[in-house]
């Protein structure tokens, strides 16, 4: 078993790993910056450490920094958490040269996956399904683009290989606009990640986002715990996320994690991953793999029962999978609501002081979070202050309570989205199951 992690995170995340660590035995030893001397996991954490200012750069990315925190404290493993440092390969390389494990996948599985025309591809060849497009990045004959987005049928979407977090995208719907969108793309996508490479998709109109998580170890083992149903966003974030997804066929569900699990297995996969999907008409197409821990693990941990932290560590220790694929089981219906610090109408952040924090609790009632009250939210990093997730036998029993325990929160000093997510559990579609991707963004527009 790994001896001494170094938690390279902030927030409720380096709390959720520190926790996972104290179940193992495991020291570990925590980072802050100047303006989180006084976060949760710092007060909880019995080594902790200074990176630098507030803001990110100087601080939670500095790797050499987090490298030589790593060498003084003695750590055997990094856990970066999600964002930061999380996905980047370089970072991954460097902890294994500093003897060091990084806890997820290998630099090369990294790197593969980072680049989206080359994760398609290998989930092409994986027998994963993806959305029709092309196969590899657009090349400079013009007649031939113009070919393939006929097709594959407008409107298509013009992708960067780099990009992330919803940037580097443009939507072309005829072929009118069809080589200036790309060569937009290009120049953009070149200025933000430094790859000028785009692919092209065709534009689902109207789709779910369902994606599947994996644990895979370091014997060539991999399991799917299930799928979680992340269609309620605003700008590309998730802001709801469910599991399991209402509506879906469980047989097409197995059909796909089976897919997934095997494709960790033929990359060499090791840790906890996710594969994101969009969901239309009944088909699954494959669009991205995240690999790293997701803000919304707990959804899953909660209806399988596995501790997805707790694995990270035990599969970064060498151990194997403790189950085969038969043993999971997803019992009942689990939701998870983010609390950002945001206005909920105009979604401008409100960090500030909070005056008075109460968190819900309760059978069938979970709350990730590094609030306390008197604490204040920096205003440098995103706007999370926590999850609450709540579990039923039924969808509507998981619903009944988050209203309940959405009722019980109390919150003072700032604004947070909590009454969006309050009419959100009231709202006719999202009661029903299955809206679109789209969904709430349309509901914004026209709410009173
Ligand atoms: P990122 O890494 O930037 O998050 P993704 O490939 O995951 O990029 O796409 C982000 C979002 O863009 C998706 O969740 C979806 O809303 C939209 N999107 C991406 N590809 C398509 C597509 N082919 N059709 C429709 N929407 C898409």
């Amino acid at each position: 078993m790994l001896k001494k992690v170094l938690i390279a995170n902030r927030g409720e995340i380096a709390l959720r790993v520190q926790r996972a660590c104290k179940k193992l035995g495991i020291a570990s030893v925590v980072v802050y910056s100047e303006a989180d001397k006084n976060a949760l996991y710092v007060r909880h954490a019995d080594e902790s450490y200074c990176l630098g200012p507030a803001p990110s750069a100087r601080s939670y990315l500095d790797q050499s920094a987090l490298l030589d925190v790593a060498a003084l404290a003695g750590a055997d493993a990094i856990h970066p958490g999600y964002g930061f440092l999380s996905e980047n390969a370089g970072f991954a390389d460097k902890v294994a040269q500093a003897g060091l494990v990084f806890i997820g996948p290998s630099a090369s599985v990294m790197r593969t996956m980072g680049d989206k025309v080359s994760a398609k591809q290998a989930m092409i060849d994986a027998g994963v399904p993806c959305v029709p497009g092309s196969p590899e990045a657009l090349g400079d004959d013009e007649e031939k683009t113009k070919a393939l987005a006929a097709s594959i049928g407008y409107p298509v979407i013009i992708k960067a290989a780099g990009g992330g977090g919803g940037r580097g995208m443009r939507v072309v719907n005829d072929e009118a606009s069809l080589l200036q969108s790309i060569a937009m793309t290009k120049a953009e996508a070149h200025a933000a990640f430094g790859n000028a490479n785009v692919y092209m998709e065709k534009y689902l109109l109207a789709p779910r986002h369902i994606e599947i998580q994996v644990l895979a170890d370091t014997h060539g083992n991999a399991v799917w715990l299930g799928e979680r149903d992340c269609s309620m966003q605003r700008r590309h974030q998730k802001i709801i996320e469910e599991s399991p997804a209402p509506g879906v066929d469980s047989v097409q569900l197995a059909e796909v994690g089976e897919r997934c699990a095997r494709a960790c297995e033929r990359m060499g996969y090791v840790g906890a991953g996710t594969f994101e999907f969009l969901f239309e008409n009944g088909e699954f197409y494959f669009i991205e793999m995240n690999t790293r821990v997701q803000v919304e693990h707990p959804v899953t941990e909660w209806i399988t029962g596995i501790d997805i932290v707790e694995m990270q560590l035990r599969i970064a220790s060498g151990e194997r999978l403790p189950w085969t694929q038969s043993q999971i089981e997803c019992k009942g219906h689990a939701i998870e609501c983010r609390i950002n610090a945001e206005d909920p109408r105009n979604f401008r952040p409100s960090p500030g002081v909070v005056s008075e924090w109460i968190a819900p609790a309760g059978p069938g009632v979970r709350v990730d979070s590094h609030m306390y009250s008197g604490y204040e939210i920096p205003p440098f990093y995103d706007s999370l202050i926590g999850k609450v997730i709540t579990f039923g036998s039924t969808r509507e029993d998981a619903m009944a309570r988050m209203r309940a325990a959405l009722g019980e929160l109390v919150v003072d000093g700032i604004q947070t989205n909590v009454p969006l997510h309050l009419e959100l559990m009231q709202d006719p579609a999202f009661v029903e199951g299955g809206t679109s991707i789209h969904y709430l963004e349309k509901w914004l527009a026209v709410r009173a």
